[in-house]
């Protein structure tokens, strides 16, 4: 039976009088130093990017999609292969999530979680106008129609174990219900209790497949945490997940941070979670990227995140840049022979100019989209690796204060704006 590296997370060093912290997570494909930035590769490919070029801009880990997997091309030709790492040329450590998130938010509607404004009226049936409902929740798991061709599928938390496991990434996560700010108080209550029985099937499962899949290197399971806005179902929801053992003892590897919540409230609700959760297990905020919310979810002690926004907005020619994101499709750009950003140390910054990438952009050329995601996802990278620095380092606010003041603060002229 594949055993998991002993420790699986080392803490490094603490952000005085907060949760913060640095560490490393020890994978069988490698480290992870946290906090880190995960890179999503949906499909098994970060869009427009080779692995190698992930490599080279300081990529530590990469996060594929159980659903889109599981619909295409099957997580038994990913596992034949050797798993989504292996498939994809990527051999450096890898993450899978449920799929949960996309089997009822592509049915039901949802606008991205973080970007979820809790306007209107509380209802539990969100359907979003225009939409047909094409995910069913139940106590058992979910029933949901295929966005591809609308084909009837179910997950359960046992299919998702499944599939996961399949798909063999270093850590996965648990099959969770994800509910709206939109949904009732009673409705998020039901919804923690069903997270929490899934939870139990999903580690049960996964000590089954483990045992059964001897020959892979383990994969270590995180558990979801839900509850949305209330301080008292986030804190139940984590000392929930983390009293369950199995039968082996070991209970979840770590967690992630998951749900209904708004950005306001984000830092407030990391701490809630991560004042439960032991400090010995590494824990992963879903689907944040933008600076202002990395900061306040590092100082509160979430050591991972993953989200598509840096390469999703790049395909759209939106750049991360000190002085604040801007559009290269402008015309300002047309004969502006700098580099996007010339304090940037990413290949496409050290070769590549404005001009030259306004045209790729107005020719309607791939390379536009390669060159402007190697560049958003290097300035990711490196405002993670920079935090992780000044915690060492002993100057994290300092840093947060000019980071943030230079992003959202300022428009320079260099920005063109
Ligand atoms: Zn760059």
């Amino acid at each position: 039976m594949p055993t998991p590296p002993d420790p699986f997370f080392t803490l490094g060093t603490r952000l005085p009088d907060r949760l913060g912290r640095t560490g490393t997570i020890h994978t069988p494909h490698g480290d992870i130093q946290t906090p880190a930035f995960i890179a999503v590769g949906t499909k098994a490919t970060v869009k427009a990017v080779l692995p190698e070029s992930m490599k080279d801009l300081g990529a530590q880990a990469v996060l594929a999609n159980a659903y889109h997997l599981y619909l295409q091309p099957g997580p038994d030709i990913v596992d034949e292969a050797g798993g989504f790492g292996k498939f994809m040329n990527w051999d450096g450590p890898t993450f899978t999530d449920s799929g949960g998130f996309q089997v009822m938010s592509l049915g039901v509607g949802f606008k991205k979680v973080l970007a979820m404004e809790a306007v209107g009226v509380q209802s539990d049936d969100v359907i979003a106008d225009g939409k047909q409902r094409l995910a069913h929740v139940d106590d058992d798991g979910v029933t949901f129609k295929s966005h591809l061709d609308g084909s009837p599928h179910r997950f359960t938390p046992e299919v998702s174990m499944q599939i996961q496991h399949q798909l063999g990434a270093d850590i996965m996560f648990a099959f969770d219900e994800l509910t709206t700010l939109l949904n009732t108080r009673g409705y998020q209550e039901q919804s923690v209790e069903r997270t929490q029985a899934w939870a139990v099937r999903c580690i049960a499962e996964h000590e089954k497949l483990t045992a059964e899949r001897a020959h892979r290197p383990y994969q270590a399971l995180f558990g979801v945490v839900q509850g949305a806005q209330y301080e008292d179902l986030r804190r139940q929801a984590a000392r929930g997940l983390e009293s369950i053992t199995g039968v082996s003892g070991r209970g979840f590897d770590g967690y992630g941070i998951g749900g209904a919540l708004e950005k306001q409230n984000l830092g407030t609700i990391v701490r809630w979670v991560n004042e439960e959760l032991p400090e010995h297990k590494p824990r992963h905020m879903l689907g944040i990227s933008e600076p202002d919310d990395m900061f306040v979810a590092i100082e509160n002690g979430a050591d991972t995140f993953d989200c598509v926004n840096p390469s999703r907005v790049a395909r759209n020619a939106a750049i991360y840049h000190p002085d604040g994101r801007f559009n290269i499709n402008t015309a300002r750009f047309r004969r502006d022979f700098t580099p996007i950003d010339d304090e940037c140390d990413c290949y496409t910054c050290a070769n590549y100019s404005r001009a030259y990438i306004h045209h790729l952009f107005k020719a309607k050329e791939m390379l536009a989209s390669t060159l402007c995601t190697i560049h958003n996802e290097r300035f990711t990278v490196r405002l993670v690796d920079r935090i992780r620095e000044s915690i060492e380092g002993g100057y994290f606010d300092e840093y947060k204060a000019e980071m943030l003041g230079r992003f959202y603060g300022s428009k320079r002229s260099s920005t063109g704006a």
